[in-house]
């Protein structure tokens, strides 16, 4: 007698959503059992799901199921939850959302090959001798107590060097004691703050039961880690946004820290929102392992911010999460001041104005640390001829392409395309073509320059270093300049928003944002919010430590110094800050006041992409949700080629999520006809994001 079972395989994006595929079996499989089973001509890894199988009629031959990876113990049932929920919710195949969520590796093996690999999980753990612990302070404490008895999610409010990573660690601590083998998941926006948290955590827990979850790794790391995450092995798992889809059976601490910042949202395939599906998955576990007493199996998700989302700050004003704050800095570490410089006062082309650079070397002379910030990386953004205007545009993409002087090149910073520095104008033939703009390259040069002859205390000469995209791409480069800026050996940090975020770097005093204005009218809602977030953060890394002194100083170049931003970070008062946006917010109907998807169209011609998203449109005002949904007309995208592709998309918008996903539901095979009909015919892909974060 033989079973039939509904196993979820990796099916092509839009494949049909929630599909899962019959096969057969002699036993019945628990829901969450890995298998592998002949797809076409292939075997591929597929998932025991739940339900019924799909009636494949009488007369369908249904195939065997080809093997059965009995060793590990099926995916739990938050795991299945979470993952159907992120198909439906973002729009995406189940299949496809399931299958991402494995390490890669497991798809390639099989059974025999992974009895090896779990019989290499390390063995028991080792003796760990913790550290002396600080002990809280007053705000700390109060957290910890609140924190116990909250239900809901809560918004951990804490300044830059509040403690926030203090109370996340006795958060842990409390959990591992009270249950013996509770998980615990800590999520960080980069893998850049990983090593930092690692290191951090090891120390306090011993490396054994901590494993690491991020793209850097190797895929043999990949799985060693999920293996020991999925068997229980690993008490605290540390990772990016993708940690977010681990099989944590015994999951009971949900963290995520600087819970505001872009990365945590997927910018491909599902597009998901790790912090909002993070607070799926609390609330699904707590339901499916409902207590009497509700405490020890209890599921919380701490979401850790010095500058919210005004997602979150919104939903700590209607109570359905719980704010805690922490407004002052341990060690009574005081906030930088903030200095803005007015570059309609400074001489023009004024790179680093004066004052900024005597206050960089009175620093350098007393042994203390400063970073400068700028979002461009290279040398300049473009390279111009001002005979002709000539612009060194990229051949594939609507963008310039960026001036690197170090190994004098021109590269696209979107599609890749790089070439020599051209001798003299390709249009003209005039020899004098000049940088434009200013990115990091540039800075670190001008600085050497204007530092040269300032000496460290120690009678050295001044060190600068850069650290971006660029400068930390070798391994283990990042690594480097961390412990050289943490060893007190570079005097001079430049570098772009990376080094801005996270780093409990304890010497710097001074930090300085070399050009914010472009951020200042950029034409998405968003942009505010988030140089706000950003300057708020690069204050942060300065002051950390107060024997050093309450001179701290947060420094801003701006052409705008009467801008109302500036005057709600003079006073490091985000919750005015938040006030006035939410404002502005609801004025306009916007997130998180409305509720919006955008749709996505690439193709060989602009007429092209639109005319797909029109057509589609065109076809949905009959559509359930369809009078609660505002379709706009298709338009270009801000960067509308790349790689000669040209794209288009289709915001949506609706005061409810329910209409939205209702919407949204019935329009997706109204899509895939499209795209097989006439309007498709060029069409090279589409996609749907949902809660975008760029429009
Ligand atoms: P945040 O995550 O809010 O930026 P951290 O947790 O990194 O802050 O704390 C900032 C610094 O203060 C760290 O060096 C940390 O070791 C230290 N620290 C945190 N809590 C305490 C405490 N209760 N007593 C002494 N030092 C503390
Ligand atoms: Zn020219
Ligand atoms: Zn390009």
């Amino acid at each position: 007698m033989s079973h039939l079972l509904p196993v979820v395989v990796a099916t092509p994006a839009y494949a049909g959503l929630g599909a899962a595929l019959t096969y057969e079996h002699p036993e019945v499989l628990a829901p969450g059992t890995l298998v592998r089973v002949p797809l076409g001509k292939r075997e591929v890894l597929g998932v025991v799901w739940d339900g019924a199988p799909l009636d494949t009629g009488a007369d369908l031959a249904t195939r065997p199921i080809t093997e059965v990876f009995t060793p590990l113990a099926p995916l739990p049932a938050s795991w299945r939850q979470l993952v159907g929920f992120a198909g439906r919710y973002y729009q995406r195949s189940l299949g496809e959302v399931a299958l991402a969520a494995l390490p890669p590796q497991l798809r390639e093996l099989n059974g025999v090959q992974l009895a090896r690999r779990l019989k290499r999980q390390p063995g028991p753990a080792t003796a760990h001798t913790p550290p002396p612990v600080p002990e809280l302070s007053p705000e700390q404490t109060e957290v910890m107590v609140r924190l116990h008895t909250a239900r809901q999610p809560v918004l951990l409010f804490g300044s830059t060097g509040s403690g926030k990573t203090e109370v996340y660690l006795r958060s842990v601590q409390r959990l591992l004691d009270a249950d013996p083998q509770a998980q615990a998941l800590i999520m960080v926006p980069e893998i850049n703050l990983t090593p930092q948290l690692e290191e951090r955590f090891g120390e306090r827990f011993g490396a054994d039961g901590v494993v690491a979850m991020h793209s850097g790794m190797t895929p043999p790391q990949r799985l060693a880690s999920w293996l020991a995450a999925h068997s229980g092995a690993a008490r605290i798992v540390l990772g990016t946004r993708m940690a977010v889809l681990a099989s944590l059976p015994h999951l009971r601490l949900i963290v995520v820290d600087e819970e505001h910042d872009p990365s945590y949202k997927s910018q491909e395939g599902a597009r998901y929102s790790a912090r909002d599906l993070a607070v799926y998955l609390a609330k699904q576990v707590n339901d499916s392992h409902p207590t009497p007493d509700g405490e020890a199996s209890h599921c919380r998700v701490l979401l850790g911010s010095a500058t919210p989302s005004l997602e979150s700050w919104h939903a700590s004003e209607t109570g359905r999460y719980l704010r805690l704050a922490m407004p002052s800095r341990i060690g009574g570490g005081s906030l930088p001041r903030l200095r803005l410089v007015d570059m309609n006062h400074q001489p023009r082309k004024t790179l680093l104005a004066q004052p900024l650079l005597d206050a960089i070397t009175e620093r350098i002379g007393r042994g203390e640390q400063s970073l400068l910030l700028l979002n461009r990386r290279g040398y300049a953004p473009v390279l111009a001829c001002h005979d002709c205007g000539w612009k060194s545009e990229c051949a594939h993409c609507s963008a310039h392409r960026v001036f690197h002087k170090i190994d004098r090149t021109l590269r696209c910073h979107h599609c890749g395309f790089t070439e020599r520095v051209p001798r003299a104008c390709p249009a003209c033939g005039n020899l004098d073509i000049a940088p434009l703009g200013r990115g990091t390259e540039q800075i670190e040069e001008h600085i050497i320059e204007r530092l040269a002859g300032v000496l460290r205390p120690d009678g050295q000469p001044a060190q600068v270093a850069r650290m971006d995209a660029d400068s930390t791409r070798l391994k283990g480069s990042l690594e480097q300049h961390l412990a050289r800026m943490h060893s007190g050996e570079v005097d001079v940090l430049v570098g772009t928003q990376m080094v801005a975020k996270g780093h409990d770097f304890r010497r710097i005093t001074l930090v300085a944002s070399v050009n914010a204005d472009a951020a200042l009218f950029a034409s998405d809602c968003r942009a505010p919010e988030r140089l706000f977030a950003l300057l708020m953060q690069a204050a942060g890394r300065a002051g950390r430590d107060a024997s050093l002194g309450t001179g701290s100083e947060m420094w801003v170049q701006t052409g705008y110094p009467q801008h109302p931003l500036f005057a709600a970070l003079r006073q490091h008062d985000y919750p005015a800050f938040a006030a006035q946006e939410l404002k502005d917010r609801e004025a306009a109907a916007m997130p998180p006041f409305a509720f919006q998807a955008l749709v996505r169209a690439e193709a060989r011609s602009q007429e092209t992409a639109q005319g797909f998203l029109n057509e589609a449109a065109a076809l949905a005002t009959e559509l359930p949700g369809a009078d609660q949904v505002t379709v706009f007309p298709a338009v270009p995208m801000t960067i509308q080629r790349v790689a000669n592709v040209e794209r288009a998309q289709m915001l949506l918008e609706s005061p409810t999520r329910v209409a939205l996903q209702r919407f949204l539901a019935a329009w997706q095979p109204v899509l895939l006809d499209t795209r097989q009909g006439p309007a498709g015919k060029g069409l090279i892909r589409w996609a749907i994001d949902v809660d975008p974060l760029n429009l």
